[in-house]
């Protein structure tokens, strides 16, 4: 045993390991200068009414854009932020963002576009959190119920009697909840009863991809089978990363409620996501060429 540790121990100090240690400590201290050095930004993907097409609301999701390390891809950055802690001045930025946004574009054009901001799992925890998702909404003056917060399954699994009670007050503001990535993580079909969702956000996974065309069949069964479950709990269904017309008209058939993804349009920067709402979509550099 003592020789396994010291095996361990041992390896731990490898140049390789030293190089990603070194690498990751660059990137942390990048990371904790980007938000007053104005590189992040919030880009928006819209989400689209499944029967009529109409875009119906958005998804906030941030990006990093370093002067050297170029475009890191969230990928990388959101579960380093998560580690150190960043993710909370970061979230919260990213939330008064999307409010501030979402209650511009409400306005101007006169719809009720849904904004979805995606929550970590310390975000969740945070004891915060309530009385900062309060002050986004006062602040921007975007009413409640045009705020959909994504949660996923593993920060519903860290500690589900406190995220229970956290869920419960967020609620009680008039907000909307979703699980994002449904089907990905520890999913617990009580979970869907337990906790007040609203929204079941159907994982990419789910879908029937072109080159699984032996698999196709069970991906569908199975997306069919979820979509049913979700209706019998009344959760509406997003499927995420729609890519084809082929996988669009398969959820329209199976009955899905809302779809997002590159079929439809990439994630946008504020000013371009804004022409595309306008309907300006060859400024907007939509489409599956973007
Ligand atoms: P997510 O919440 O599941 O977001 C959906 C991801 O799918 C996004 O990746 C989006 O750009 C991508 N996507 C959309 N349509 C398509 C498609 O048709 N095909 C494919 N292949 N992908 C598509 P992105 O922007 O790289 O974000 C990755 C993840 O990072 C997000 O997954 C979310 O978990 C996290 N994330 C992003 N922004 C935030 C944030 O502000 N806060 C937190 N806590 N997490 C965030
Ligand atoms: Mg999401
Ligand atoms: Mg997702
Ligand atoms: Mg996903």
């Amino acid at each position: 045993r003592a020789k396994a540790i010291k095996g361990n121990s041992y390896r731990f100090f490898t140049p390789e390991m030293h190089e990603k240690a070194r690498a990751r400590l660059t990137m942390e201290s990048a990371l904790r200068r980007a938000l007053e050095r104005q590189e992040l930004e919030v880009h928006y993907q819209p989400r689209l009414d499944v029967a009529t097409l109409q875009v119906v609301g958005m998804e906030a999701l941030l990006r990093w854009n370093h002067p050297q390390l170029g475009r890191v891809p969230p990928a990388q950055f959101i579960p380093l932020a998560e580690e150190t802690g960043l993710i909370g001045t970061i979230g919260e930025w990213v939330l008064q963002q999307a409010c501030r946004h979402s209650r511009r574009w409400v306005q101007a054009l006169g719809r009720p576009l849904r904004v979805s901001v995606n929550l970590s799992p310390r975000q969740l925890h945070d004891q915060q959190l309530v009385a900062k998702v309060r002050q986004a909404l006062r602040e921007s003056g975007l009413p409640a119920q045009l705020l959909e917060l994504e949660l996923t399954e593993g920060s519903l699994a860290q500690d589900p009697h406190t995220a229970e009670r956290t869920l419960g007050r967020l609620k009680a503001l008039g907000l909307r909840l979703a699980v994002d990535d449904f089907g990905t993580g520890h999913s617990s079909l009580s979970y869907l009863r337990r906790f007040p969702v609203d929204v079941l956000k159907l994982d990419r996974t789910f879908l029937p991809g072109l080159t699984e065309v032996a698999e196709g069949a069970s991906f569908s069964t199975l997306a069919q089978a979820i979509l049913h479950l979700a209706h019998t709990l009344s959760l509406r269904v997003v499927a995420e990363g729609v890519e084809t017309r082929e996988v669009f008209d398969f959820l329209k058939d199976a009955g899905c409620d809302e779809a997002q993804g590159y079929f439809f349009c990439r994630p946008l920067p504020p000013r371009e996501f804004e022409a595309f709402l306008r309907g300006s979509l060859e400024q907007a550099a939509c489409g599956m060429t973007g």
